[in-house]
């Protein structure tokens, strides 16, 4: 053995019995292992250890735990078991068989904890939020808890994994036997599933979030999904829309308007103060709705559970049953407002717009350091505004001499109600709700405390827009701003937290979100549309599927691609106006 002259330490305890295990285990003391039986081990870790979420929903589900539902669970552990150990036939070889085990470890473990942790379960969308985040979202998420898991279900099994010694077999030898194997496990699965059947499809069928528990084929599927979609979106080239958009009533308009769209997070209707709620969390906006200014949109439903889905399917043209089956690229809203001749800006404060701003003026606001704004390095909304005016110089400077102005559509896409440190959402001198919860690990804080940290971030929302609203009221022209939240979130209710389950069994919770719309005098009669002529809008059933139809009225933009039916405000056209 090498001399070491590095620090000697004394090994722990628990690793000194661990290898003093892994050595027992190994192969009967150091000799090989039979590729099979090392596959098998594995197979039986990821069935078991790494299912627990599973087996916990499974065993929650009935209230007797009778010989049936004993019956039930063996029948699907073998199921699973059996399901595991074909995959691992197919996947794992002697050039990968390492690094692969601790992938399938990795990704049991990893979720496993958030499904446990959250409730959430992983489906495509989810998967595909996970490949976009960034480092803000990652930091939210770690905890001490989560580590734990990560130590138990991927560092010691891994490093054991990692270790063992495995007999070389010829390549033809190996190929058929691991196919036999295959095939073998693959006739048991059957054979089990057949004779479980009756059970197995009701319980499959009344509670759908199982069949996006099972580890780790929810992340083969989810990942399969999502690399399918986007090979298919890749090959085609974007469709652009709105080539005929031209501004409505011939040319410029009179005054140039602005219409800011605040695009909002995780915010749902049940926690908003002019939405009903028992605590008054919107009080500027009520003031704004009491003096007749500002119309608040009772029953609107969002588009998707997460961000992911539900912010390009706010600008798409689709609607949200025809953006679920969707692969083809279309350009979105935004274009089809420049194409029309007016600017446009989106300015992020979140983890970007998931390509809805690809071909417009974009900034994000990841880099600024404002001391007061941006303290730890992530910044509260309001940063939005205080960058809002220098970026309109700026694409006024950028617009041709000579060419007029149609008007201005400013996207705000907000940080919100972000989770789960909704105690980072807001500024220390605007915590009224106490005490707050004040870690990421929400099953470690008391309901209200929860709650009160998610109020306090609604009320900062309901803050930043009334700035937004005083900031616009300066503005000596036409003005308008439609606030709507991308998805709404779950605070604990039938153990759920965060959002982002599957839409056919997401909670109400999670697809209720505010909508809000404040429009200045000017703009109204510019338009030429009564007061008010949306009003009756406002207890009826609407969704983001209304966003891009309703926002091209708004800015009185007319295309072929508006769908009149779709459109909130296609009541004030009905009455032509008296132009002034
Ligand atoms: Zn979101």
């Amino acid at each position: 053995m090498a001399a070491c002259v590095c620090l000697v330490l004394p090994m722990p305890p628990f690793l000194d019995s661990f290898s003093a295990f892994s050595r027992a285990v190994s192969g009967a003391f150091g000799r090989p292992w039979h590729p099979f039986s090392l596959l098998l081990v594995m197979a039986l870790w990821l069935t078991t250890l790494g299912n627990l979420p599973l087996w916990r929903a499974m065993w929650a589900l009935t209230e007797t735990h009778g010989l049936r539902t004993g019956l039930g669970l063996l029948g699907m552990g073998v199921i699973v078991f059996t399901a595991t150990t074909v995959l691992l036939s197919l996947l794992v070889w002697p050039l990968w068989r390492k690094p692969l085990g601790v992938v399938l470890l990795m990704v049991a473990a990893a979720n496993s904890y958030f499904m446990t942790a959250y409730g959430v379960v992983i489906d495509p969308s989810m998967m595909a939020n996970t490949v976009q985040t960034d480092v803000r979202e990652v930091r939210d998420l770690l905890s001490g808890s989560m580590l734990l898991v990560l130590m138990l279900g991927v560092v010691l099994p891994g490093a054991w994994w990692w270790r063992q010694p495995v007999q070389q077999w010829p390549a033809m030898r190996l190929l058929g036997r691991q196919l036999g194997l295959a095939a073998v496990a693959l006739v048991l699965m059957m054979v089990v599933i057949w004779a479980s059947f009756q059970d197995l499809a009701s319980t499959m069928r009344n509670h759908k979030s199982l069949r996006y528990m099972v580890n780790p084929f929810n992340t083969v599927y989810a990942s399969g999904r999502l690399l399918v979609g986007q090979t298919t979106q890749a090959r085609m080239s974007l469709q652009p829309m709105g080539e005929d958009a031209a501004m409505a009533n011939a040319g410029v308009p009179a005054s140039p308007p602005l219409i800011v769209l605040v695009v909002g997070e995780t915010v749902r209707a049940a926690n908003f103060g002019l939405a009903g709620y028992a605590r008054d969390t919107t009080p500027q906006l009520r003031q704004l709705q009491n003096s007749g200014e500002l119309t608040y949109f009772s029953n609107v439903r969002s588009c998707g559970t997460n961000t992911q889905v539900s912010v390009p399917c706010m600008f798409s043209h689709l609607g949200r049953e025809a953006q679920a089956k969707n692969d083809i690229p279309y350009e979105n809203l935004l274009d089809v407002l420049q194409r029309a001749g007016m600017q446009v800006l989106w300015l992020d404060n979140q983890s970007g717009c998931k390509g809805v701003c690809d071909r417009v003026p974009n900034a994000s606001t990841l880099t600024l350091k404002d001391p007061k704004l941006c303290p730890d390095g992530e910044c509260f909304d309001e940063i939005l505004l205080r960058v809002l005016p220098e970026r309109l110089a700026e694409l006024d400077k950028a617009r041709p001499a000579g060419q007029p102005s149609a008007g201005t559509v400013v996207v705000l896409h907000q940080m919100g109600n972000h989770g789960p440190a909704y105690f980072k959402r807001t500024p220390a001198d605007m915590k009224l709700y106490q005490p707050e919860c004040r870690t990421n690990v929400l099953q470690d804080c008391p309901a209200q405390d929860i709650v009160n940290a998610y109020d306090n971030a609604v009320r900062y929302t309901d803050h930043f827009l009334g700035e937004t609203v005083r900031w616009l009221k300066t503005q000596k022209r036409p003005t308008a701003m439609l606030y709507v939240s991308d998805h709404g979130e779950s605070l604990g209710e039938k153990g759920l937290y965060l959002h982002g389950m599957p839409y056919m069994m997401a909670p109400q919770e999670q697809t209720h979100v505010p909508m809000a719309l404040w429009m200045s005098k000017s703009l109204q009669k510019q338009n030429g549309w009564e007061a008010n002529c949306w009003q009756k809008q406002a207890e009826n059933a609407l969704s983001h599927d209304h966003y891009f139809h309703s926002v091209l009225s708004l800015a009185q933009v007319k295309t072929r691609w508006q769908q009149p039916e779709l459109d909130m405000f296609s009541a004030c056209k009905a009455k032509p106006a008296q132009r002034g």
